[in-house]
C-alpha cells in the first residue's frame, strides 16, 4: 500500500489511482523568464522521485508539466530586453530542459506551452461564464466569482470569514496573498503595456491569467479529473486554490484526488527566490570559476535526500556531503565487482548468510519506507547499513560473486531506479587516452620508476580521473 500526504485532506491517504495501474500526474512547470534556481529544481526533483517510485512499483504514469510562456513576468522582461516573447521564452525553456537532463530528471510525457493552449483556457472560461461563476468587468477582463463556488478555500484552509472581508474586491495580478483573496482574473483585457502580446478571441482581445493556464492544459492532457498534482508549498494559495475553483466550477467534477506539495529550499532560513536574490542557478553550481564545479547528480541527491515536506537549508557543505556519499556508493559498487570471490571459505559462510538476510531485510525496508509518503531518510538508513555490512564482508572475502550480483542488482535496479543518482562507471566510459596512461603507469610501477608513475597519475588526474591502487590492481574512476 502506498500512502501520500495529501494537502487537500491534511492526512497521509492511501493512494489509489482512478484507473487501476495508471497514474495521471500534473506538475506546475517553470515560468520561463530566467534560469530556474535550484529551489525550483527541488520541486522538479521531488516530482521525479515520486514518479520514479510509482513506476518502480509497476504503475504506468502519464506526466504533464506545463511551460508558462506568457504571464506578467515574461512580458515585462522580454520587453525590457527588446526581444519577442517567443524568442525570449524559448531561450529559458531550452535551458530548463538542459538542466533537467543534467539532474537526471525523467522527461515528462508532455510539456505543453501556455501560448499554444489558449483555446483550452477559453473553453473553461466560457463554461464558467455560462454557469455564472465568472463575469466580465467594465474593461472587458473576465473574473472568477469566488462567492459562486462554496468550496473556495478548501485546499489552503482559507478562513471563510477572512474571505468574506476581502471578497468584495478583485485581483488582476497573478500573484497575491491570502489577505487579498477575492475575485481573480481569468482573462486580462488588452492593455497597451502588453505590447504585441494578445489574442483576439471569443471572450475579447487580451491574454490569459496565470491560473487558468494550468486548468486549461491539465484538462487537455489529463481530463477533468486526475490523480496527482504537484508543486511547491508557495503554490497552494492562490494558484492551486484557483485551479480547483476554475476546473471544478466548470466541470462539476472533482479535479484532483491527491495534492502533493514540496517544502522550500532555504538559504540562511529564507526561501531561495529570485525576488530575494539569494539563489543559485544550476549553472552557477556546475561552473564555480576556479573551484571545481559540483557534480549535478550530487546536487540531485542533496535535493531529494531530505524529505520533501521538510525545509532544507542549502549550503555548499550539503552538496559536498552528497558528493562524498555518492562517491562511497560508487566505490562500493566497483568493489562488489572486484572483490567478491568465487567461493566463500567455510569459516566465512556464516557472515555471508547474514549478509544475504540483511539484503532481504533492506529490500523490504526500502519498499516500506518509500511507500510511506516517500520516507527517504528511513530508506537511505537501511541502504547505508547494508553497504556498510557488505563492505566489511568484502574486506573478509566473505561475499560470493552470486551474492555480490544480487546486492548490485538491488542498488542499480531498485535503489537507483527510484533515486537516479548513480553513474555507470564502467571501463567503457574511461577514454582510450586515459586507459593508455593507466597502462603506462602500471608498467612504470612494475619497473619501480615511481617518479614516472607519479607524474602519470598527475596527467590522469588532469584529465579528470582518479586511481585507486587496490589488492586487485588499479581502479580508475571519474573525479
Ligand atoms: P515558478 O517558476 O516560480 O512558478 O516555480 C516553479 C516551481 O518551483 C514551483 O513548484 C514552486 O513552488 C517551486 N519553488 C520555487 N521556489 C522554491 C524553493 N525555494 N524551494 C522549493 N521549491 C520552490
Ligand atoms: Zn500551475
Amino acid at each position: 500500500m502506498i500512502h501520500f500526504f495529501n494537502t487537500l485532506t491534511r492526512h497521509k491517504d492511501e493512494f489509489k489511482p482512478i484507473q487501476t495501474g495508471f497514474v495521471r500526474i500534473y506538475s506546475c512547470g517553470p515560468t520561463v523568464y530566467n534560469y530556474p534556481h535550484i529551489g525550483n529544481y527541488r520541486a522538479y526533483c521531488f516530482a521525479d522521485l515520486m514518479r520514479r517510485f510509482l513506476e518502480w512499483k509497476g504503475l504506468k504514469t502519464l506526466h504533464v508539466m506545463n511551460i508558462t510562456d506568457v504571464d506578467d513576468k515574461t512580458i515585462r522582461d522580454s520587453q525590457k530586453e527588446g526581444v519577442s516573447l517567443k524568442e525570449f521564452c524559448h531561450r529559458y525553456e531550452t535551458a530548463f530542459h538542459q538542466d533537467l537532463a543534467q539532474l537526471n530528471v525523467l522527461p515528462a510525457h508532455y510539456y505543453p506551452r501556455a501560448t499554444e493552449h489558449i483555446n483550452d483556457m477559453l473553453t473553461i472560461i466560457q463554461e464558467l461564464i455560462a454557469h455564472k461563476k465568472a463575469y466580465k468587468s467594465d474593461d472587458g477582463s473576465v473574473y472568477f466569482k469566488i462567492d459562486a463556488f462554496p468550496d473556495y478555500g478548501k485546499l489552503s484552509g482559507l478562513k471563510k470569514d477572512a474571505l468574506q472581508a476581502g471578497a468584495s474586491g478583485r485581483v488582476k495580478k497573478d500573484e497575491y496573498t491570502k489577505d487579498n483573496a477575492s475575485d481573480f482574473v481569468l482573462w486580462k483585457a488588452y492593455d497597451e503595456a502588453d505590447g504585441d502580446v494578445f489574442w483576439e478571441t471569443r471572450v475579447g482581445k487580451g491574454r490569459p491569467g496565470w491560473h487558468i493556464e494550468c486548468s486549461g492544459m491539465s484538462t487537455r492532457y489529463l481530463g477533468y479529473s486526475f490523480d496527482i498534482h504537484t508543486g511547491g508549498v508557495d503554490l497552494i494559495f492562490p494558484h492551486h486554490e484557483n485551479e480547483i475553483a476554475q476546473s471544478e466550477g466548470a466541470s462539476k467534477k472533482k479535479f484532483v484526488n491527491y495534492w502533493l506539495h514540496n517544502e522550500h529550499l532555504l538559504v540562511d532560513g529564507k526561501k531561495m527566490s529570485k525576488s530575494l536574490g539569494n539563489f543559485y542557478t544550476l549553472r552557477d553550481l556546475l561552473d564555480r570559476g576556479n573551484d571545481k564545479g559540483f557534480d549535478p547528480l550530487a546536487i540531485r541527491y542533496a535535493l531529494i535526500a531530505t524529505h520533501y515536506r521538510s525545509q532544507l537549508n542549502f549550503t555548499f557543505d550539503v552538496v559536498h556531503a552528497a558528493e562524498k556519499t555518492l562517491a562511497g556508493m560508487q566505490d562500493f559498487l566497483v568493489r562488489l565487482d572486484d572483490d567478491a570471490v568465487g567461493k566463500v571459505a567455510t569459516g566465512h559462510k556464516f557472515a555471508e548468510d547474514a549478509l544475504g538476510l540483511q539484503l532481504d531485510k533492506t529490500k523490504t525496508e526500502f519498499a516500506a519506507a518509500m511507500s510511506d509518503d516517500l520516507d527517504v531518510a528511513t530508506a537511505l538508513a537501511s541502504i547505508f547499513a547494508l553497504q556498510h555490512a557488505a563492505n566489511k564482508a568484502l574486506d573478509q572475502k566473505a561475499v560470493s560473486k552470486a551474492l555480490a550480483e544480487k546486492i548490485a542488482a538491488f542498488f542499480w535496479h531498485d535503489f537507483n531506479a527510484v533515486f537516479g543518482v548513480l553513474k555507470k562507471n564502467s571501463a567503457a566510459e574511461v577514454p582510450e587516452t586515459v586507459l593508455k596512461l593507466v597502462e603506462e603507469r602500471e608498467r612504470a610501477r612494475k619497473e619501480k620508476d615511481f617518479k614516472k608513475s607519479d607524474s602519470l597519475r598527475d596527467q590522469i588526474k588532469a584529465l579528470g580521473f582518479a586511481l585507486d591502487d587496490t589488492g586487485n590492481g588499479v581502479r580508475v574512476k571519474k573525479i
